[in-house]
């Protein structure tokens, strides 16, 4: 039996659908053991309920005001106060921004081994296994921990979420920290326009590359993604030509990937850009040249011009989603 504690992440006041997938995770491992959420910041407890309804026994809910946000050494001060309160064997936190500045730091206080960036956890001869992309998602790892308590973070997208039960109680506790000493504090949070659907959730994306050739191009891709609900994404190549933002660049040097669907429209297919995409469940290729090497990779390939196939499929997703 194993006690198993997760950290809820909240955006735009929900919960991120990679918490669920922590909770599918932990019921995988968990063997009988329970299964317990921590919430920071204010006005959040109403996310307790639901984290029960996907599995969580208890949930840890810490309104203190220096949470409402993320800061590197809040959260950090928060988590580690959590671990020591609870002693759990096993911690999981999704593999997102977050995760990933988080997860080291909490990890080197309390002197942890940590298995990042993990698409699946098992449980072989009663030890947890956890699988993990290595050399840009060419091959995969298996790895444990030895010994001590296990802490890994979980890539989005890749475990899935589990059964909804909205009969299921939850049992929910409120913290009180001390947080003190802080070096960063966040006055005013200034957001980029974005689609609106979160990119390393999504589960359509619709890709652009140099090929879009123009920041105006994109608008062509952004219609095909309104229509399918997906989120836009983007090379590096266009990236750096100025088509569009850093934010929304996939590959090795920009964000990891995992959805149902991703479509790329005049991308090469070079192996940094490969390596954020590769693990999508299907991949759709548009570009002009047949030798491409996208369409390696790719399950559907369409040779043809992105500027004439794009808006043909906008509108027959258009006819067929009505
Ligand atoms: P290109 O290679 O120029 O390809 C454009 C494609 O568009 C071509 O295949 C062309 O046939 C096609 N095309 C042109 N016009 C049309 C049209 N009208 N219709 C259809 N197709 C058309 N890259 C990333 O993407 N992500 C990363 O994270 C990343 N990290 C990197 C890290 C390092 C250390 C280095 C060295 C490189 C990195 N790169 C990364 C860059 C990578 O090597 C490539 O240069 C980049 O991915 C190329 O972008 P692209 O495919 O959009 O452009």
């Amino acid at each position: 039996m194993r006690t198993v504690l997760i950290l809820a992440e909240i955006k735009d006041d929900k919960l991120r659908n990679v918490t669920f997938e922590c909770v599918a995770a932990a019921q995988k491992i968990a063997d009988g053991g329970k299964i317990i959420a921590a919430v920071f910041g204010e006005n959040r407890s109403s996310h307790s309920a639901i984290l029960g309804y996907y599995g969580a026994d208890q949930v840890y809910v810490v309104p203190h005001h220096l949470l409402n946000m993320y800061t590197p050494d809040a959260y950090t001060q928060a988590f580690v106060q959590v671990i020591e309160t609870i002693d759990p064997d096993v911690i999981f936190m999704g593999h997102t921004s977050i995760g990933k500045d988080l997860a080291p730091r909490v990890a080197a206080r309390l002197g942890l081994g940590l298995v990042s960036d993990s698409i699946d956890v098992a449980l072989e001869d009663g030890e947890i296994i956890f699988t993990r992309p290595i050399y840009a998602g060419k091959a995969f790892q298996k790895k444990k921990i030895q010994e001590g308590r296990v802490f890994a973070t979980i890539r989005p997208n890749n475990i899935g979420v589990g059964e909804m039960d909205t009969g299921r109680p939850v049992e929910q506790k409120n913290v009180t920290l001390d947080i003190q000493d802080l070096r960063t504090m966040i006055k005013d949070v200034v957001r980029k326009t974005t689609s609106g659907v979160d990119l390393a959730e999504a589960k359509v994306i619709v890709s652009g590359g140099r090929g879009v050739k123009s920041a105006e191009g994109f608008a062509v891709l952004q219609e095909l993604a309104n229509v399918l609900g997906a989120a836009v994404g983007a090379s590096r190549g266009a990236c750096d030509a100025g088509y569009c933002d850093y934010s929304l660049q996939i590959g090795q040097t920009g964000k990891v990937v995992t959805p149902d669907l991703y479509i790329a429209c005049g991308i090469s297919g070079a192996i940094q850009h490969l390596a954020g995409m590769s693990n999508s469940k299907v991949i759709v290729a548009i570009n002009k040249d047949p030798e491409a090497p996208i369409f390696q990779v790719a399950d559907y390939g369409i040779v043809g011009d992105l500027f004439e196939v794009v808006p043909l499929l906008t509108e027959e997703f258009e006819k067929a989603l009505v």
